[in-house]
C-alpha cells in the first residue's frame, strides 16, 4: 500500500513536471513571437520609411525640373506665371530637402550624401536666383544668362548623380528590410511550429501517463474488490467447516469409544481375526477423525486465522518427546532414528504446529515405506535457521509428480492400496509458510525420499 501511494507522488511530480515544462514552452514561444512581432513592425517601419524617402526624392527631382522650367519661361517670355511657378517649385524643393533630412537612412554615407545634395541644391538656388536678378536688371544680358545656365546644367547633373546614388542606396536597405523580414517570419513560424510540437508531445505523454494511472487504479481497485470478496468467501467457509467439524467430531468420538469399549469385551472372548472389522471401524474413525482436522487446519490457514504463537523451545526435547508419543499412539511403529548437528537447541517456534509438520511428515515416512527400512529425524541447528530433515527408504515419489504433493487432496499414482486423504502435506506447507520457512523434497521412486524443512531465526 505504502509503495503504491509512493509509486502515485512519483508519478504525480512527473505530472506536475510535465505541465510545468508545457507552461514553460508556451510562455518561451509566446515571449519568441512577441520579439518577433517587434522586429517585423519594425522592419515594416523601415520599409514604409525607405519608400517615403523614395518618393520624396522623385519629388524633389519634379520640384526641380519645375523651378528650372519656371525660371526659363520667367526669363525668356517675362511671364509673371512662369516667375510664381519657379517660386512655388523651389519653396517644393526646400521642404523636400528638409523631409529629406527626417527620412534618409541615419548611416554616415547617406549623411554625407545628403550633405553634398544640400550644398549642390543651394548652389542651384543661387544661381536661379541670381538669374531672375539679372533679368531684372537686364533683360537683354543673354550672354551672362547662357553661363548662368551652363552653370545651372552641370549642377543639375551633379545633383541627378548624388540622386541617383541615394536612391541605389535607399533601395538596397530596402532589400536589406524585406530580407530581415522574412527571415523574422520564417523563424516566427519554425519556434511557433517547434513549440506547438513540443507542447504537444510533452501533452501527450501526460495524457499517457495519466491514463496509464487512470488503468492501474482500476486494476488496484479491482484486486481489492476481488481480495475483499475472497477474504469473505473464506470466512464464511471457514464458519461452515468449523459447525460441520464440531457436529462430526461428537458422533466420531461416540464411535471410537464404543468400539474401543467393544474391542476390550471381545478380545476376550473372540479370536483376533473375528475382531478385523471393528478394527476397520476404529482406523476409519481415526482417518475421518484426522481428516476433519485437517481441512479445518488448512481453512483456518486460508483465512489467515491460523494460530501462530512462537516461542522458545528446546529442538532436542521437543523431538525426543515427538517420537515417542509417536511411538505411544502407532503401536507398531518401526524404530526410528533421531540425528542432531549444530549447537543451536533454543529457538522461537510455534511447538503446535512443528507438531504438525514434524508428525505428518514422519507419519508419511513410515506410511509409505510398506517394505520396512531406516526412517530418520534428523535436526541441523545452524547460525541463521533450523533445519529438519525426514528421511525414508520407501516407495519414492515420481518426480514428474513432487510439484503437486502440496495441493490438497492429490496423492500418488504409486500409492497404490496405502490410505491417506492428500491433505497432510498441504497442512505442512501451510504451517511452514506461517513460521517463513521453506520445504522441499528429494525423492526417487523406490530409493526413497527425504523432505527437508527450513526454519529460519529471524522472521519479519
Ligand atoms: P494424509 O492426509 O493422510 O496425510 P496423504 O499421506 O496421502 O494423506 P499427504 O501427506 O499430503 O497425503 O501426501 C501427498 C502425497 O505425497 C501422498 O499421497 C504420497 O503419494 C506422496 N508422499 C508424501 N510423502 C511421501 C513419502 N515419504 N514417500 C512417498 N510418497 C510420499
Ligand atoms: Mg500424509
Amino acid at each position: 500500500m505504502t509503495q503504491q501511494f509512493m509509486k502515485w507522488s512519483l508519478q504525480g511530480k512527473w505530472i506536475a513536471g510535465g505541465f510545468c515544462v508545457t507552461l514553460l514552452l508556451m510562455g518561451l514561444v509566446s515571449f519568441a513571437s512577441y520579439k518577433n512581432t517587434i522586429e517585423i513592425r519594425e522592419s515594416a517601419n523601415r520599409v514604409q520609411h525607405t519608400y517615403e524617402t523614395l518618393n520624396t526624392l522623385t519629388d524633389f527631382y519634379a520640384a526641380m525640373t519645375v523651378a528650372e522650367s519656371g525660371r526659363r519661361g520667367y526669363i525668356f517670355f517675362g511671364s509673371r506665371q512662369e516667375l510664381e511657378r519657379h517660386q512655388n517649385a523651389v519653396k517644393n524643393m526646400q521642404s523636400e530637402i528638409s523631409a529629406l533630412q527626417h527620412q534618409i537612412h541615419t548611416s554616415s554615407n547617406q549623411q554625407q550624401r545628403l550633405a553634398l545634395l544640400n550644398s549642390l541644391v543651394n548652389q542651384r538656388l543661387a544661381l536661379f536666383e541670381q538669374s531672375i536678378q539679372l533679368y531684372q536688371k537686364d533683360k537683354l544680358a543673354f550672354q551672362a544668362q547662357g553661363l548662368i545656365t551652363e552653370k545651372s546644367v552641370n549642377l543639375r547633373e551633379k545633383i541627378l548623380n548624388v540622386l541617383a546614388e541615394i536612391k541605389a542606396e535607399e533601395k538596397r536597405y530596402l532589400r536589406i528590410c524585406l530580407q530581415q523580414s522574412q527571415y523574422s517570419i520564417h523563424s516566427r513560424t519554425i519556434i511557433e511550429i517547434l513549440g506547438t510540437i513540443l507542447s504537444f508531445v510533452v501533452v501527450s505523454s501526460l495524457c499517457f501517463i495519466l491514463y496509464r494511472q487512470w488503468v492501474k487504479r482500476e486494476k488496484y481497485e479491482e484486486l481489492e474488490r476481488s481480495l475483499a470478496q475472497e477474504k469473505e468467501l473464506s470466512e464464511l467457509k471457514l464458519r461452515l467447516f468449523s459447525m460441520i467439524s464440531h457436529e462430526f467430531r461428537t458422533p466420531l468420538s461416540v464411535i471410537l469409544l464404543s468400539s474401543q469399549l467393544l474391542k476390550e469385551i471381545l478380545q476376550e472372548l473372540v479370536d483376533s481375526t473375528q475382531l478385523k472389522n471393528l478394527y476397520r471401524i476404529q482406523s476409519s474413525a481415526k482417518l475421518m477423525n484426522q481428516l476433519i482436522t485437517d481441512l479445518l487446519t488448512l481453512t483456518r490457514a486460508e483465512a489467515g486465522k491460523l494460530d501462530f504463537n512462537p516461542q522458545f523451545i528446546n529442538i532436542e526435547s521437543f523431538c525426543l518427546n515427538l517420537l515417542e508419543d509417536l511411538q505411544l499412539f502407532h503401536i507398531k511403529l518401526p524404530a526410528i532414528k533421531f540425528i542432531k548437528n549444530g549447537r543451536f537447541f533454543r529457538t522461537q517456534i510455534d511447538e503446535k504446529l512443528l507438531y504438525s509438520i514434524l508428525s505428518n511428515l514422519l507419519l508419511n515416512a513410515i506410511k509409505y515405506s510398506p517394505q520396512g527400512g531406516n526412517i530418520y529425524l534428523i535436526v541441523n541447528c545452524e547460525q541463521e535457521a533450523t533445519i529438519f530433515q525426514v528421511k525414508d527408504e520407501g516407495i519414492g515419489i515420481p518426480q514428474q509428480e513432487q510439484q503437486n504433493i502440496y495441493e490438497p487432496f492429490y496423492r500418488c499414482q504409486n500409492v497404490e492400496n496405502i490410505v491417506g486423504t492428500g491433505l497432510g502435506l498441504a497442512v505442512v506447507k501451510k504451517c511452514v509458510e506461517l513460521h517463513q520457512g521453506e520445504i522441499s523434497v528429494e525423492s526417487e521412486v523406490g530409493f526413497g525420499t527425504i523432505f527437508t524443512v527450513k526454519i529460519p531465526h529471524n522472521r519479519e
